[in-house]
Order: structure tokens, then sequence, then C-alpha cells
């Protein structure tokens, strides 16, 4: 099972990845995640990347295609995997498809979570996760039942991204609107896209995806 998540940023795809992950030993590849492990460790790709990233503006095409086709890679091939986060151009959406192809690998299905914009900086400004296992909070939306203790894995640090304030915010939206929704067309035509309503309660929208994926 291959199926791409599509929204603009704080759409849900990284909470609902995490639960796909959780429930089917399927594997999330994040570019995002990707890229700020490089940003993190100073590698070339990271120290391309850094200043682009602050701005909310789109990383290569490049550099995240070869960041996908490094992942996939790495993980056993009869491993479902979720791309969250990508792709976001059509040239990605081109590169996509040649990846999964070298690789005996089919697109089953592309999941368009659907949200209203103005909820969007609000979702992004109160995110949070957890330092030491990546898991996502919201300080309205989905504290920890411990204040201050992931429910996961009982760490006492959490992190925010330095991009997530609301003028980064502005920039991400605008580029998802002029670049990523545009390549929604190319996968209608093969008849694989699923609309779910992102704006409904989190286990709402993971009830949902289920049933797109059972189909
Ligand atoms: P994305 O990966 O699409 O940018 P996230 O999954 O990180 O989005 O979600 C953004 C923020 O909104 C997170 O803090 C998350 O806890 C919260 N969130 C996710 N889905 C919902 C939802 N259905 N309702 C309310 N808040 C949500
Ligand atoms: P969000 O969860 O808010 O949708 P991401 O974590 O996916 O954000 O991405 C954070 C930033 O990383 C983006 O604003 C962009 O600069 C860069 N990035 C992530 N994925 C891609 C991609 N597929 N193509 C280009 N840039 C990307
Ligand atoms: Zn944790």
């Amino acid at each position: 099972m291959n199926i791409i998540l599509l929204g603009p940023p704080g759409a849900g795809k990284g909470t609902q990845a995490q639960r796909l992950v959780e429930r089917h030993g399927m594997r999330q590849l994040s570019t995002g995640d990707m890229l700020r492990a490089a940003v993190k460790a100073a590698t070339p790709v990271g120290l391309q990347a850094k200043a682009v990233m602050e701005r909310g503006e789109l990383v290569s095409d490049e550099i995240v295609s070869a960041l996908i086709g490094e992942e996939l890679d790495a993980m056993g091939s009869e491993t479902g995997a979720i791309f969250d986060g990508y792709p976001r151009t059509e040239a990605q959406a081109h590169s996509l498809d040649a990846i999964l192809g070298q690789r005996g690998r089919t697109l089953n299905h592309v999941i368009e979570l659907a949200v209203d914009e103005d909820a969007l900086v609000e979702r992004i400004t109160g995110r949070f996760t957890c330092a030491n296992c990546g898991k996502g909070y919201h300080d309205k939306f989905e504290r920890p039942q411990v204040d201050g203790t992931c429910d996961k894995c009982g760490s006492t640090e959490f992190k925010r991204r330095p991009d997530d304030n609301e003028e980064t915010v502005r920039t991400r939206m605008a580029e998802y609107r002029a670049k990523t929704a545009p390549i929604l067309p190319i996968y209608e035509a093969r008849g694989i896209v699923a609309r779910v309503d992102g704006m409904a309660d989190m286990d709402q929208v993971t009830a949902a995806i289920e049933q797109v994926i059972a189909s």
C-alpha cells in the first residue's frame, strides 16, 4: 500500500500519518522531517534548505525527490509507504511516479485533507512535538494526558518549529495554493483521490481515512 496525504500546512497530515504507522505498521515518509534532520545535522542538503524553510518557501524538487528515493530504498519492499508533505509540485508528482515505478510500487490512494484556511494559523501556532519520540501535540486540540509529559514515551521535553509562526504560515499557505493544489487533477484523472473532511475531530478523520484504505 502506497498513499499520499495531501493538504495545506496544519491540515493534519503528520497527525494522521503517525496513526497509520501505529495501526498498520506502515512507514511515514515526511520530507519536512527529513529536511529538518538534515538541517540539524548540518549536512550539505541541510545547509542549502535551512533559509528556504525559514521563509516558508519550497526546497528544490531535486533535493526532496532524492531524499524520498533514499528513504524508500532503506525500507523493506513489503512495507507500505505514507507520503506526508510530498509531492508538493507537479515536477515532484512526476518524479514520484518514476521513483515508485522503479521499485515496483504503485500508488493506491491520494487522500486530500480538506480544511478551512482560517483554522490553519491556529493549528500551526499551537503545534508542538515531543523532543524525544516526535509525537505531535497541540496547545488546545491535543494536550498530553499529563501536562508536560509525553503520552507515548514519558519524555518531558517538547519542541516547536521555527517556521510555525503566523507570517511564515501565510507564505506556506500561498505556496500550497500556487504549487501543490494544482497537482490534484493529475491524480483525479486516475480516479485515486479521496476527499476527507479535515475539519472534523481527529478520530473522525482517522476513521474516514481507514474507510478509504479498506476500499
Ligand atoms: P500537517 O502535518 O498537515 O502540517 P499536523 O498533523 O502537524 O499538520 O497538525 C497541525 C496541528 O493541528 C497539530 O498541533 C495537531 O495536533 C493539530 N490537529 C491535527 N488534526 C486536527 C484536527 N482534526 N482537529 C484539531 N486539531 C488538529
Ligand atoms: P507542514 O507539516 O506544515 O506541511 P512540512 O514539515 O511538510 O510542513 O514542511 C516544512 C518545510 O519544509 C516546507 O515549508 C518547505 O520549506 C520544506 N519542504 C518539505 N517538504 C517539501 C517538498 N516536498 N518540497 C519542497 N519543500 C519541502
Ligand atoms: Zn514522546
